[in-house]
């Protein structure tokens, strides 16, 4: 039987916290531990008000005003601000949720600003498992402003081109990637290295793994107490869920579930001890309803993928994923199903794609007081442009960006400032949320939608509506202007 504190720590726990008292917010969970519930039963005139704790003396009284308008939380902040005693417990600056590579960046690049973050991972260790991910010159200028772009560069080869095949082998469209820019740069790197180097660039300590997190609640003053599985709770000023599409801080942001768009991807990594003949073009043959690539990394090794259109069922056995993709791709060229039988089974993954376009308006907020999100937490996106981590590094910079602007401590997981100053900082950890959901939103939006068209495109599955578009696909992806979005800047850390 849980109590009622725990009732209220519960993922989607009062995600619509109105204006009750913290006595009367305990007996609403005590009648209804669903907090959605417990949430309809809030008398409307309580929603609409921010509350105030009567005393903070007592460190871990809370209260819930998480959807309070501005000026609501304003008068609520200014009130409480006579009761607040200063601030002397433990902490943090900002708590991330999630050490994929959003959390793992967005960690590095608050270290590399100046502010300690604390990461909270439910792995017990950092995840080496899983396929390799295009990364693209946007995504290379952000790992140059996190200081580890040359690391990640000395680890795969840049590919030199694009080309496309029908299932038959006959090649429709090739075009070098030489005459687009001299800056434009895209490797196939392993997603184990990505991590590994970003994690090893953080200070020790930073990362916590085994902390799954299973609460999120308003505290008093505008800060965020999470909850662990393993029992632990930490108190932070900022809370960003890095914790990907199945996010447990987008859940308790209200934000709608992505959506299975109707096609499921197989990775793997081809390994080939005596070298390739591939060459370092990244190929894609494209079928009715099922298409394949080939991005060889090195002269070793070669990842591919798989894409087909199925209904969405979950598979886990790596022998029948194998088998599987051997059937969709049988009669194909060799460099695909040679690559599919090279690849032992524990670099294959499958997984069914589903995205979420992420509107500044008209949905729940994108940040709420101290908290937002980051990577695919925020943005899930199909992955046919090859951009859902590239956005990620870009979110990472763009927000510790902001957000270094805002916090006044580097080191504060021990604070003693007055209430104003605390109340200050709160209103520019709101001003930078706001400035970084400005900056992403276009970008990240449009990515979305473009990488969903292209999806729709190349998964056609009617054999006459695809040899039109074989024979169209040349004018279509000219590829010096498909790459116009991977010219995008995210800016420095300066
Ligand atoms: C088939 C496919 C191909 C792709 N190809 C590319 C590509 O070529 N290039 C590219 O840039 N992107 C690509 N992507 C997208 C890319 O994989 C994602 O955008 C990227 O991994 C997102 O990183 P993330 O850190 O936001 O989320 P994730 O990688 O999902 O990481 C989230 C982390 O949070 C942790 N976590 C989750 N819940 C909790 C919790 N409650 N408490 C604590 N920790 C938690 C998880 O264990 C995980 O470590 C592809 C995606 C797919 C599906």
């Amino acid at each position: 039987m849980k109590s009622a504190e725990q009732h209220q720590l519960f993922p989607l726990g009062f995600p619509h916290g109105g204006a009750l008292s913290t006595r009367g917010a305990a007996s609403m969970l005590h009648m209804a531990p669903n907090n959605r519930l417990a949430n309809d039963r809030v008398p409307e005139k309580h929603r609409r008000h921010s509350l105030i704790c009567n005393s903070l003396t007592a460190s871990k009284r809370r209260i819930s005003w998480v959807d309070a308008s501005a000026s609501d939380y304003n008068v609520a902040m200014k009130t409480s601000a006579k009761h607040m005693p200063a601030q002397s417990q433990r902490l943090q600056n900002v708590v991330i949720v999630g050490g994929g590579i959003s959390g793992l960046a967005t960690a590095l690049a608050l270290h590399r600003l100046g502010i300690k973050p604390l990461l909270l991972e439910q792995a017990d260790h950092l995840r080496t498992a899983g396929a390799t991910l295009l990364i693209w010159t946007n995504a290379w200028k952000a790992l140059e402003a996190l200081g580890v772009a040359n690391r990640i560069r000395k680890t795969c080869d840049k590919l030199s081109g694009l080309e496309f095949f029908g299932e038959d082998g006959a090649s429709f469209l090739c075009s070098g990637f030489d005459n687009i820019s001299r800056d434009f740069e895209v490797r196939g790197v392993e997603r184990k290295t990505l991590l590994e180097i970003l994690k090893e660039s953080l200070p020790d300590g930073t990362a916590i793994y085994d902390s799954r997190v299973i609460g999120i609640k308003k505290l008093a003053g505008g800060f965020t107490e999470v909850q662990c599985e393993n029992g632990r709770t930490i108190e932070t000023k900022v809370l960003i869920g890095c914790d990907g599409a199945g996010s447990v801080v987008r859940k308790w942001m209200n934000m709608d579930e992505p959506r299975y768009v109707g096609y499921t991807s197989t990775r793997g990594l081809g390994i080939y001890p005596h070298g390739h003949n591939l060459g370092n073009k990244f190929c894609q043959i494209l079928g009715g309803g099922v298409r394949a690539g080939i991005v060889p990394m090195d002269a070793n090794r070669v990842y591919w993928f798989v894409v087909f259109n199925c209904s969405g069922e979950r598979v886990t056995d790596v022998e029948i994923i194998r088998k599987e993709a051997l059937n969709y791709v049988e009669g194909w060229p060799a460099m695909i199903t040679e690559a599919i039988n090279r690849s032992p089974l524990d670099t294959l993954s499958r997984r069914g794609i589903s995205d979420r376009w992420m509107w500044p308006i008209g949905g729940p907020p994108l940040y709420k007081t101290g908290v937002t999100l980051a990577g695919d937490a925020m943005h899930p996106m199909t992955p046919n442009l090859g951009q859902g981590g590239c956005l990620a590094l870009e979110d990472a910079v763009v927000l510790a960006r902001e957000l270094s602007k805002a916090l006044s401590s580097s080191d504060s997981e021990t604070m003693n400032c007055s209430t104003e100053s605390q109340l200050e900082e709160i209103e520019r950890i709101e001003l930078a949320f706001k400035a970084y959901i400005k900056e992403r939103w276009p970008r990240v939006l449009s990515m979305g939608v473009q990488s969903y068209l292209m999806g729709a495109l190349l998964q056609l599955d009617s054999k006459l509506i695809c040899s039109i578009r074989n024979k169209l696909l040349p004018q279509i992806l000219q590829v010096d202007s498909f790459a116009g979005h991977t010219f995008y800047d995210c800016g420095t850390l300066q």
